[in-house]
């Protein structure tokens, strides 16, 4: 019936359009053995700084290891609080609570989906040491009220910027803004490696350098340890691939764009179904993920409708931060912040990937009207 599914990312797609050069990249860390660390990593490290016009960048493991170091590196210890989105990857809570300070959230925008500033500033105590804006699906936060916000209390700003490499608020890039910005390179963001990998970005010295010594076991020179650290390098072929693909980034982000604004081209009329709005707030969103709202409880009805015929969907996220079961008994329950609540039940994510064709997405568009339609006249 279906010739062939729609996934949610087609990294093989994309790779076959740059094949030559991450072959021949891996090729020179194999020929020159520079598993761990070295100049590939290097290269990577100038050129991803220069792209999100920082004085620094530290390559490292993980998104999760770049969030934990700069909490880390930020003297974020016991006893401290740090707010953040209830609506994101675990990772950026489960940071804060492995340096034993308490995640707070504050409850979210309900059509952005990032932290609303609002929100965080009723629950700002003496113990607060840190604000964690997501950029939640590659759309910026609020930048400007958060840095506000930050400067008044004398609170450090971390930037989740996992989702959105490449992505603007006001003409800077993400990451750049706050004292801090992370950034993942699971393979399948926006800028994917073929494993984990992940990095920071930061002009300010001090802590650029305490993050690259505490990605190397506390030390900068072989065998001189000076503190507790952890292990957590960045690989060779991982750069490799990297700087294979720095150079298309930002022409993968505009295709995601137009992607983006094709599907709210054909869905904005639906009743139904909310699309995400466009650049609001001088944003320039990188849509890492389409997320739409359907309302009327049959958000999971339309995920089964389009499985049915062959699309792949996700639900990003199903549950909020503050309700999953690592996180009770800690001051949270159901109704504790009601708009993320909602959003978790009301979220679904369409593909989206530079290479999805304007025949796919008007099938997958074709296909969300006629389930709307249906459950209408029902
Ligand atoms: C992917 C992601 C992370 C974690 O990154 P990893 O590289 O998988 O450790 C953290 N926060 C957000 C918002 C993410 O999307």
């Amino acid at each position: 019936m279906n010739k062939k599914k729609i996934p949610m990312v087609d990294l093989y797609a994309q790779y076959q359009s740059i094949r030559a050069s991450v072959d021949k990249n891996i090729g020179m860390v194999i020929k020159e053995s520079a598993f761990v660390g070295g100049r590939f990593v290097e290269q990577f490290e100038a050129e991803f700084a220069s792209y999100c016009h920082s004085k620094y960048a530290v390559a490292l493991n993980s998104g999760t290891d770049a969030l934990f170091l700069s909490l880390w590196a930020l003297g974020i210890k016991a006893g401290d609080e740090v707010i953040t989105s209830p609506f994101s990857f675990f990772a950026t809570a489960e940071v804060i609570c492995r340096l034993g300070a308490k995640p707070v959230f504050a409850d979210i925008d309900p059509r952005s989906f990032n932290i609303n500033p609002d929100s965080i500033k009723q629950i700002i105590t003496r113990k607060t040491k840190a604000i964690i804006p997501v950029h939640i699906f590659g759309r910026p936060a609020e930048m400007l009220k958060i840095k506000k916000l930050a400067k008044k209390y004398g609170l450090a700003v971390v930037e989740d910027a996992c989702q959105a490499v490449g992505a603007k608020y006001n003409n800077h890039l993400i990451g750049s803004i706050g004292d801090v910005g992370c950034f993942s390179f699971f393979p399948s963001k926006n800028l994917g490696a073929y494993g984990d990998s992940g990095a920071i970005v930061t002009d300010n010295d001090e802590l650029a350098n305490k993050i690259r010594k505490l990605r190397n076991h506390g030390s900068l020179v072989k065998y001189q340890n000076e503190s507790i650290g952890v292990s957590s390098r960045l690989d060779g072929i991982q750069a490799a691939v990297l700087l294979a693909k720095l150079p298309y980034l930002n022409k993968w982000n505009q295709r995601r764009r137009i992607i983006a604004r094709e599907y709210t081209r054909l869905l904005g009329d639906c009743e139904e179904i909310l699309t995400p709005k466009w650049d609001v707030d001088r944003t320039y969103s990188v849509y890492h993920q389409y997320t739409i709202l359907v309302k009327g409880n049959c958000r999971d009805g339309l995920k089964e409708h389009l499985s049915k015929n062959g699309v792949s969907t996700m639900v990003y996220y199903p549950t909020p931060l503050h309700m999953l079961v690592a996180l009770k008994d800690r001051g949270y329950k159901s109704g504790s912040l009601p708009v993320v609540e909602k959003v978790c039940r009301e979220v679904l994510s369409l593909p989206i990937y530079p290479e999805l064709g304007f025949e796919n997405i008007a099938k997958i568009a074709r296909l969300v009207k006629s389930f709307v339609m249906n459950n209408r006249t029902r």
